[in-house]
């Protein structure tokens, strides 16, 4: 079991001991976590890891994970989008119904009742706050991008929101501007022990790497993501082709399905029929939990893109970063407070940026190995668990 003194190694003393005390004052409480995957996604990610840690803290926590029909998940998934951006779809009385329908089913299946605290993450599992009892405080974690939401969108969520206790959004620009309840600021994190995060041995990233075919002798391009049209790995292909005409590389699109993203499949078989004549473009479908692949793949690019057009946060970037890549990023959402334009990486705006930039990183060694140290001391003082978990139990003591 992974334990609060493990981190010593990545964080100042004074903090684990801060936390030690914090905990300290609210023993006693129960935390429940609620989403819609146990795997796939940066949610599952975060939660397979802040979970146990908190329990190490003498802070009994559990998660339980809501769970619905392909129709839901794609209802919710259109949500998403919409609440990513507007012209996404629009919604219609099926789609209520089977969004009450759901959350009834739910409330059945998922016990809320034993516990003083409950966090609710995105829009899924939103609607069990019917069931929110006088004495317990019910927290939405919102993990889209809702600075500009389709209005439509957002009016059907302040149907269950202004119920909530209080809000989490990734950074100050997510905070919808007509919110009323508290909003707060909690940007998401990495866990550097985690088997993605943590150090392997050269053996196993050669042997990963060779195992799917690519020539570790020659540069790699890699985006790491579900395969979701708001990652935008057509683009990331399009780019890759402009770089190519001057550089002999490869490209690596590593994505898996997410159980709550049903379009999946959809854009997995795009990618496959573009790159089909390509032999230097792989893209890899690998199961959710593979971990140390993805660690063996980030530690073993060459350039690493995250081009998405809308994201909440993008842990990959941080993954990335951690590992002393620089990272090329969509100018959008929370990368831009991975990114530091030009220190840590850039943020691009469109397919040529995106070559232009990976033509630079490519071409210059020396440039890719002094942001790599800097990406890393960036995520190291801001992205890494131990200070979300900080950040949570703070704000849980204030509630309380
Ligand atoms: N991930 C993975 N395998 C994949 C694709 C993604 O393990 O094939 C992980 C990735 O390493 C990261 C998370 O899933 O930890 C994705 O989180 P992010 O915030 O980047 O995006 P989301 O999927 O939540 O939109």
């Amino acid at each position: 079991m992974i334990t609060l003194e493990d981190y010593s190694r990545y964080v100042d003393r004074e903090i684990i001991e801060e936390l030690h005390l914090l905990a300290k004052g609210l023993r006693g409480i129960k935390i429940l976590h609620v989403n819609s995957t146990k795997k796939g996604g940066g949610v599952a990610e975060i939660l397979s890891r802040l979970v146990p840690l908190t329990n190490s803290l003498g802070i009994e926590t559990n998660w339980e994970v809501f769970s619905g029909s392909d129709e839901f998940f794609r209802f919710t998934k259109k949500l998403h989008n919409m609440l990513h951006m507007p012209n996404q779809g629009s919604i219609d009385s099926e789609d209520i119904n089977i969004y009450l329908k759901t959350t009834y089913d739910n409330m059945q299946k998922i016990n809320t009742e034993n516990y003083d605290v409950v966090f609710i993450h995105d829009p899924q599992p939103l609607g069990l706050v019917v069931k929110k009892m006088k004495n317990q405080k019910w927290i939405w974690r919102c993990h889209i991008d809702t600075s500009t939401p389709d209005e439509k969108a957002w009016s059907f969520l302040e149907l269950f929101v202004n119920s909530y206790d209080a809000c989490i959004f990734h950074i100050p620009e997510f905070v919808y501007k007509n919110i009323r309840i508290p909003p707060y600021i909690i940007p998401p994190s990495i866990d550097p022990l985690h088997p993605k995060n943590s150090e392997i041995d050269e053996e196993f990233i050669a042997e990963t790497v060779a195992r799917y075919g690519v020539d570790a002798s020659r540069p790699i391009i890699l985006q790491v993501s579900r395969f979701d049209r708001l990652k935008d790995p057509i683009g990331v292909y399009k780019a890759y082709r402009l770089v190519k005409k001057k550089y002999d590389c490869q490209l690596v699109l590593l994505g898996s399905y997410a159980t709550d993203d049903p379009e999946g499949e959809e854009v997995y078989k795009e990618v496959l029929s573009l790159i089909s004549e390509d032999k230097d473009a792989f893209a890899l479908n690998l199961p959710p939990d593979s971990h140390r692949e993805v660690n063996a793949f980030q530690r073993m690019a060459t350039v690493v893109l995250q081009k998405s057009i809308r994201e909440g946060f993008g842990l990959v970037v941080s993954e990335a970063m951690w590992k002393g890549k620089p990272v090329i990023g969509g100018n959008t959402g929370g990368i831009r407070r991975q990114i530091v334009e030009g220190y840590t990486g850039f943020l691009v705006n469109t397919i040529e940026g995106t070559a232009y930039r990976t033509r630079q990183l490519l071409s210059d060694e020396s440039l890719r190995r002094k942001m790599g140290e800097y990406a890393r001391e960036w995520v190291r003082h801001r992205f890494l668990i131990i200070r979300h978990l900080r950040d949570y139990l703070m704000l849980i003591k204030s509630l309380l």
